[in-house]
């Protein structure tokens, strides 16, 4: 229990729940995640709203509507290992190692991620490493992975990032052609070379800035 807790309650019911997401993990996760402690000390009385929030540098923190969207899509199990692309203030991070075994987590920002190794070190969520690299070409040293989460926009699909999924893979990826809106996609690797790509509809992310992303 925490000052928060019965807002977070109601974040699940009405933003997750409200709108249809029924996966018992992925709420439970989400109740439990304290995100407030993931925004700066002035944003924390508004972590639990319906909407992302700033973590500076240009980005931000994803609406809890979205992150929960895009753990249910990527379908963990509790032995899974995943990578996220983007870990921003670790929240996603977080929300990730509730739902599987391992979580590693890249940031092209040194800053960000050197708070979010300190927010998830003061947690004890031991089951995250935090890499600062450029993750448009994915994390190679850990690969394959089960599930792939990428929580910026790019404009295609790196092929990187589908080789490094274990066949029965799963790939969650918002794409688009410009900088400001994308559709989340989810591709499912079923063998070597079969992949199969489902579109869950238009969202908008900051940009994946990369070799395999957008140039600056
Ligand atoms: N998952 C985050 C929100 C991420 S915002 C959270 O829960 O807070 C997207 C993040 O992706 C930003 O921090 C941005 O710096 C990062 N990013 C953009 N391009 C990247 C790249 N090529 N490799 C790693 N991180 C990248």
């Amino acid at each position: 229990m925490d000052r928060f807790s019965k807002e977070r309650d109601e974040m699940v019911s009405r933003q997750l729940e409200g709108r249809g997401l029924q996966d018992q993990r992925v709420l439970a996760a989400m109740r439990t995640v304290p995100r407030h402690l993931f925004v700066s000390k002035k944003l924390a009385n508004h972590a639990y709203r319906d909407m992302p929030l700033t973590i500076g540098h240009y980005q931000s923190i994803s609406q809890p509507y979205m992150v929960a969207l895009m753990c249910e899509l990527l379908d963990l199990s509790a032995t899974d290992t995943v990578l996220e692309v983007g870990t921003g203030s670790g929240y996603a991070a977080a929300v990730l190692s509730e739902l599987c075994g391992h979580v590693v987590t890249v940031e092209r920002i040194p800053e960000l991620a050197k708070n979010a190794r300190v927010v998830l070190g003061t947690l004890g969520c031991d089951s995250i490493e935090v890499h600062c690299v450029d993750g448009t070409v994915g994390f190679p040293g850990r690969s394959p992975y089960d599930a792939i989460l990428v929580s910026a926009g790019a404009p295609a699909v790196p092929e990187g990032l589908k080789q490094q999924l274990k066949s029965g893979g799963r790939l969650v990826i918002p794409v688009g052609n410009s900088k400001m809106t994308q559709d989340l996609l989810r591709i499912r690797r079923h063998s070597k070379d079969k992949f199969e790509t489902e579109n869950h509809g238009g969202v908008a992310f900051v940009p994946l800035v990369g070799k395999e992303g957008w140039s600056m």
